[in-house]
């Protein structure tokens, strides 16, 4: 039998790389899109090869639509059509709205928001039916912490693309679905904190510690389970009770 077909954008390190691992080995042929870390998208695609799975590297801009196409191409080519698709790709720099430049405000909305929906749009002609399609938000949409006004205000619009994309798959079995982590210990959250202000986050939630990628991946892999598969249409924050 054939292995049902995942991509994964920004999944050449921190969460994204720990889901291609976790669906990988739940049986998934994985196509690890990535924008610039070549090096350690190609050693992980030979790290899930020796593991005796199917992976391919893919690079991309998430907010290029043309690349979005390749990758899809790219993808249906080399491994199959596609049943899952992971919208993992982000960026994270904190700072009051009042001294965000022209160039960030962009980059956020670029890569998340509208990174999403190209990913979402090519998804809608080219998933199987019955596939399933996990985008990332973040738990800071539900904090409202202040310096994170143009990161929350760009994972906003992927709650909503999500909620409505869900309803417009009607009649494909397909589901839709967000996941908004809290803090997790990747670079895209360490990068730039003391090691106080790191562990002040993480006595934060009523579990008392950070999130780790491998926390992520696993609701990941529930949500495009066959025992996920009545959730749609939902956002599900997984923070050890953050918020
Ligand atoms: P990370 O460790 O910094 O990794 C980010 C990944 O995204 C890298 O593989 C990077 O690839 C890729 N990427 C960045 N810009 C891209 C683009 N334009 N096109 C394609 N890929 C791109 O971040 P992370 O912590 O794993 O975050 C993953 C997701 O979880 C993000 O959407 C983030 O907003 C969300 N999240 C994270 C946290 C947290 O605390 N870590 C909390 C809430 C939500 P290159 O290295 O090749 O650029």
């Amino acid at each position: 039998m054939t292995a049902q077909v995942a991509i994964i954008t920004g999944a050449s390190r921190g969460i994204g790389a720990v889901i291609a691992k976790q669906l990988a080995a739940d049986g998934y042929a994985v196509a690890i899109n990535y924008a610039s870390s070549a090096t350690e998208a190609s050693k992980l695609v030979v790290e899930l090869r020796q593991a005796g799975h199917q992976a391919i590297a893919i690079q991309g801009d998430v907010a290029k639509s043309a690349d979005i196409k390749r990758l899809f191409d790219k993808t249906e080519a080399q491994l199959g059509k596609v049943d899952v698709l992971i919208n993992n790709a982000g960026i994270l720099k904190a700072l009051p709205l009042a001294q965000h430049s022209d160039e960030l405000y962009n980059q956020n909305f670029d890569i998340h928001t509208r990174g999403t929906f190209n990913a979402l749009r090519e998804a809608a002609t080219r998933l199987n039916d019955g596939g399933r399609i996990v985008n990332f938000s973040s738990s800071t949409v539900g904090l409202n912490f202040p310096g994170y006004a143009v990161y929350i205000a760009s994972k906003a619009a992927v709650e909503s693309l999500t909620q409505v994309f869900a309803k417009e798959m009607r009649g494909r079995g397909i589901t839709v679905n967000a996941v908004a982590p809290g803090p997790v210990a990747t670079e895209l959250f360490l990068h730039g904190k003391s090691e106080e202000q790191i562990q002040g986050m993480a006595k934060m939630p009523p579990l008392e510690r950070l999130g780790q990628p491998e926390d992520i991946a696993r609701v990941v892999s529930f949500l495009v389970s066959p025992a996920g598969g009545w959730v749609n249409g939902q956002i599900l924050r997984a923070n050890g009770g953050l918020v």
